[in-house]
C-alpha cells in the first residue's frame, strides 16, 4: 500500500462518520440512493497559503472549515446535509498524523450534521488542500434560491456580522488597534477567533426557511458583496440600514466610533451567517423561529424597484456596492 492510500485512510477513519449509504469510502465509486426530493450538490476548497496559513492553524480547524463552508451553501439553498466527497492534496513531509488531525476536525461537524463522508481522494501538491463536494436533499421546489426577491419583502440577516473578519485581524495583528481594544476581554476575543476558525453553518436556520423566505445567500464575501449578488439575482435593489445591522459585543468594543463598527459589519467576509428576504407578512413567523432556535434574526433592510446595494447611516451619504468601500 502506497503512502497515499494510507494518508486516505487515516484521514478517513479519523473522519468516520455514520455511513448509510449503500457502498460509501473504499468501493471504486460511492453508491447513494436517490432523494425523495430533490438533490443540492457544491464544491468549495480550502487551501494552504489562500484561506489558512499552516503556521498559525491547527490542522483540526482547517477540517472543520473545509466541510462548513460546502454546509453553510447547502443551508442557504434551505436543503440538509447527506453526503461528502473529499480530494486532498498533501505536501511533501506531510505526515499521517497530520491527515488524522485533519479528519478528526472534518469528521465531528460531519457526525455532528448527518453528513457521511462517501469517498475521498488524495494527491501531491504543493501545499495542504481540501476540496470538499457536498450533496443535501430538499423538497421538491422548495430550494432556496437567489433570484426569489421581489419589491416590498424585508431584508432579514442571522447572527450578528463582522466578527470572523475581526477574529482574523487579532490572529494576524494582535498588536493592532483591534487587538489592543479588546486586551481586557480575552474571552470576547477568543469568540471572533472561534468564529473565524470554525464557523457554523445556519443548517437549522436554512432548511426552516425553506417555504418561508422568497430568497436566500450565505454571507462568505461579506453582506454589501453578497448582497449584491442576491440583488443582482433577483434584478432587484436592497436598500440596507447601516444602523440596524446586528454586531456582537467584541465588534462594538472593538470598534467604538459607530460609523467604523458599522462598516466592519457591512464588509467583514467569512461570517457564514444568512441573509435572506421575505413577505413582510412573515415577520411572525420568523420571530418565532428565531426564538425556536436561539439565534438573532435582524431586519436590516427592504427590497425595492432598481437595482444594487444602497447601505444608508454610514454618514457619507448612500454607499452603493462593494467597490466603494473598499
Ligand atoms: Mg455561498
Amino acid at each position: 500500500m502506497g503512502p497515499e492510500f494510507q494518508l486516505i485512510d487515516a484521514f478517513v477513519a479519523a473522519a468516520a462518520a455514520s455511513f448509510r449509504a449503500p457502498a460509501g469510502p473504499g468501493d471504486d465509486a460511492a453508491v447513494l440512493r436517490p432523494a425523495r426530493g430533490e438533490t443540492c450538490v457544491t464544491v468549495d476548497a480550502v487551501v494552504e497559503g489562500v484561506h489558512f496559513r499552516r503556521a498559525s492553524s491547527r490542522l483540526e480547524d482547517v477540517g472543520h472549515k473545509a466541510l462548513a463552508v460546502n454546509l453553510s451553501d447547502l443551508a442557504a439553498m434551505g436543503a440538509s446535509p447527506r453526503w461528502a466527497l473529499v480530494a486532498l492534496g498533501v505536501p511533501r513531509g506531510f505526515r499521517l498524523a497530520d491527515a488524522r488531525r485533519l479528519g478528526a476536525g472534518f469528521g465531528a461537524l460531519a457526525r455532528s450534521t448527518g453528513t457521511a463522508l462517501v469517498g475521498g481522494n488524495v494527491a501531491r501538491g504543493p501545499g495542504i488542500s481540501l476540496t470538499v463536494t457536498v450533496g443535501g436533499e430538499v423538497r421538491r421546489g422548495r430550494a432556496l434560491l437567489r433570484s426569489g426577491a421581489c419589491p416590498g419583502d424585508v431584508v432579514w440577516v442571522s447572527g450578528a456580522l463582522g466578527d470572523a473578519r475581526l477574529g482574523l485581524l487579532l490572529l494576524e495583528r494582535p498588536r493592532g488597534p483591534e487587538a489592543r481594544r479588546l486586551r481586557g476581554s480575552p474571552g470576547l476575543a477568543r469568540g471572533v477567533m472561534q468564529r473565524q476558525r470554525r464557523p457554523e453553518p445556519r443548517l437549522a436556520l436554512g432548511a426552516s426557511l425553506a417555504g418561508i423566505a422568497s430568497s436566500c445567500i450565505d454571507l462568505s464575501d461579506g453582506l454589501v458583496q453578497d448582497a449584491g449578488h442576491l440583488a443582482a439575482a433577483s434584478r432587484t435593489a436592497l436598500h440596507l440600514d447601516a444602523r440596524a445591522l446586528p454586531v456582537s459585543t467584541a465588534l462594538a468594543a472593538a470598534y467604538p466610533e459607530p460609523r467604523a463598527r458599522a462598516r466592519a459589519a457591512a464588509t467583514g467576509g467569512e461570517d457564514y451567517e444568512l441573509l435572506f428576504t421575505a413577505a413582510a407578512s412573515r415577520a411572525g413567523p420568523i420571530e418565532r423561529l428565531g426564538r425556536r432556535l436561539g439565534l438573532a434574526l435582524t431586519k436590516i433592510g427592504e427590497v425595492r424597484r432598481g437595482r444594487g446595494v444602497h447601505l444608508r447611516g454610514l454618514g457619507g451619504g448612500r454607499v452603493e456596492g462593494f467597490d466603494h468601500l473598499a
